[in-house]
């Protein structure tokens, strides 16, 4: 089945935006790299299987009919809602409850994003869901709407941008890009505002029926003179198609305990969880050079009953919590719980086993592969620990260790004094 209707909502006044539009056109038609950022989006739906486009409007939308009239020169349908008086981000689905049949694609008119819709539609479908959210680790998790899901990606709640937060939380932050099902347009009996995820998606939460969907692909609003100038560069030397996942992506693989956090043995419990100087902005390098970064970690503690998954759960939300609030993000988490030996008191027995995925084997790197279509030939490893450099050896991929006193062997890895002369040099030397 191929997901072929989509909602763009193009409908706001782009108040943010003034500086760049002077207030005399609507911010979808704002041009980006020569082209207005809607019609970017309009062919690039397109190109993805997308046939029938509705395009909510209501500031200055004469311009935008105008502009793309009925679709046809984009081999598209489309046709327009008019809002006349605003109706929020979601209230122009009522227009839809009739006449939709078929699962919907909603995305913003006025963000310049480049995702695979046929990754996220299959993982739609795939849960069963009646709403999937799209969402993805930023640099600013505290001011942005954050997603609270479980580990089978099922979401439970919705943290509102700017409400005071003295809990850990992973970075998992609402894009504005949706897939519905045509069932939950019954949500909607009358014409009126609504706000597309405080009201329509809260409201099928409490349901089990929404799944969040996180991907590393990009999408970036535009709307302030600094962003503008950063996505049109984007654009220019292709970092924003090249993110998208139906194309070969790149990793630095991170080891965890030593390596991103002070080493103190296993940890079990968050408290113990403490940042390596340098961490944030080592990460943050990782972030901005095209890499994706990505823990992969053993922690047989779990093996050994000592921490329990969510336990675990808990350490790794501490770690993207602090990383969030210098700015840093991990696209990715793989650890691996299993140990291969067993009769120990306390130990989980169906964990106590030789597993493909326990560094130095490469079962996480796979894994990652796979989730990320990497391509593991243009990976790197960073670690502390002789198993870090076998694993890499295992996998064919140049490693970086940090220096430190357990470390006897290297294994023939590159040494670093700390975690940011590791990425440094790592980028520097293997880069590509
Ligand atoms: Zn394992």
């Amino acid at each position: 089945m191929k997901l072929r209707q989509a909602l763009i909502l193009a409908g706001g006044k782009g108040t943010r935006m003034r500086e760049i539009t002077g207030g005399m056109i609507p911010k979808p038609l704002v041009r980006i790299c020569g082209k207005p950022i809607l019609e970017r989006t309009i062919e690039n739906l397109r190109m993805q299987g997308i046939e029938e486009i509705t395009i909510s409007v209501g500031y200055l939308h004469e311009q935008i009919v105008s502009c793309f009239g009925d679709g046809e020169k984009y081999g598209v349908k489309i046709r327009y809602i008019v809002e006349k008086e605003p109706l929020g981000s979601g209230g122009a689905l009522y227009y839809l409850k009739e006449t939709l049949k078929e699962p919907l694609l909603v995305c913003p008119g006025d963000v310049v994003f480049d995702i695979d819709i046929d990754r996220m539609f299959s993982c739609h479908l795939s849960k069963q869901a009646l709403i999937t959210l799209f969402v993805h680790p930023n640099t600013h998790p505290q001011d942005s709407d954050v997603i609270l899901s479980d580990p089978d990606g099922r979401v439970t709640g919705i943290l509102r941008k700017n409400e005071e937060r003295r809990f850990y939380y992973a970075n998992v932050v609402n894009a504005g890009i949706l897939i519905l099902s045509p069932e939950t347009l019954g949500y909607f009996e009358t014409l009126k505002p609504v706000n597309m995820e405080h009201d329509f998606v809260s409201s099928f939460i409490g349901k089990g029926a929404v799944f969040a969907y996180r991907s590393p692909e990009y999408i970036r609003d535009a709307g302030t003179p600094e962003r503008f100038a950063q996505v049109e560069k984007d654009i220019s030397n292709g970092t924003v198609a090249a993110k998208n996942l139906s194309r070969k992506q790149k990793a630095v693989f991170l080891d965890r305990d030593g390596t991103l956090n002070v080493y103190k043995g296993f940890l079990t419990k968050p408290d113990e969880l403490e940042l390596m100087p340098g961490a944030a902005d080592a990460v943050k390098k990782i972030n901005r050079s095209g890499y994706l970064a990505v823990i992969v970690s053993n922690q047989p503690v779990i093996a050994r009953g000592e921490c329990t998954d969510e336990g675990m759960r808990e350490i790794f939300i501490k770690l993207e919590t602090l990383l969030g609030q210098e700015g840093a993000y991990l696209d990715g988490i793989y650890y691996c719980p299993h140990h291969p030996d067993g009769g120990f008191p306390g130990e989980i027995k169906a964990l106590k086993i030789k597993c493909g995925c326990r560094k130095p084997n490469t079962g996480m790197l796979k894994k990652a592969a796979e989730d990320f279509n990497l391509d593991l030939a243009r990976c790197i490893m960073i670690g502390d620990d002789l198993r870090d450099a076998r694993t890499a050896e295992n996998a064919s991929i140049p490693c970086v260790l940090i220096a430190n006193e357990r470390l006897k062997d290297t294994c023939g890895a590159e040494l670093a004094p700390d975690i940011l002369s590791a990425v440094d040099l790592a980028l520097e030397r293997y880069g590509k």
